[in-house]
């Protein structure tokens, strides 16, 4: 597969990042530990749904919004951020077991390398539940800047839950 067929996994995705992801992912795949890209780019309709099921699921969108963001506020509008799985584990998909993987130890000692970095690691100053999944590009200057809006839990104070 050619890059830019890859890049069409992670529509919308800023095209560095998504390509920084992609020569990660294909570096590391010689070692036999599969990234894979599960979810890039959401709008805004998308993430206003998964929130929604959060709230059902939690009860409120302050509790919502410790695991999944508000929509305006994900660092998935940014386009700069993806979550990442094992392709070998694919049951660890988005869950905290993904912490154990191959992948992950892989994505921790060499992510940065790619200027990857976790964005909610245990007892981040944000106060989100850890996603070992989630990860962000921080190559450019300016993402500092775009990410720095992206606070879940402010906006949680400000969501309405459904009906
Ligand atoms: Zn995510």
């Amino acid at each position: 597969m050619t890059l830019s067929v890859l890049c069409l996994w992670v529509e919308r995705m800023d095209y560095e990042a998504a390509e920084a992801f992609f020569r990660m992912a294909f570096a590391v795949c010689s070692q036999g530990v599969w990234l894979i890209p599960i979810s890039g780019f959401r709008s805004y309709q998308t993430q206003n749904l998964l929130f929604q099921v959060q709230i059902q699921r939690r009860g409120s969108p302050a509790a919502a919004a410790l695991i999944s963001a508000p929509p305006g506020h994900s660092e998935h509008h940014t386009g700069y951020a993806l979550d990442i799985g094992d392709g070998h584990r694919a049951d660890t998909d988005t869950m905290e077991s993904f912490a154990h993987t191959a992948a992950s130890a892989w994505l921790h000692e060499h992510g940065h390398e790619y200027s990857f970095e976790e964005s909610f690691p245990p007892h981040n100053p944000l106060g989100v539940e850890n996603k070992p999944w989630h990860w962000r590009f921080t190559g450019p200057p300016k993402a500092e800047a775009i990410f720095a809006w992206a606070h879940p839990l402010e906006a949680a104070a400000h969501a309405k839950a459904p009906g």
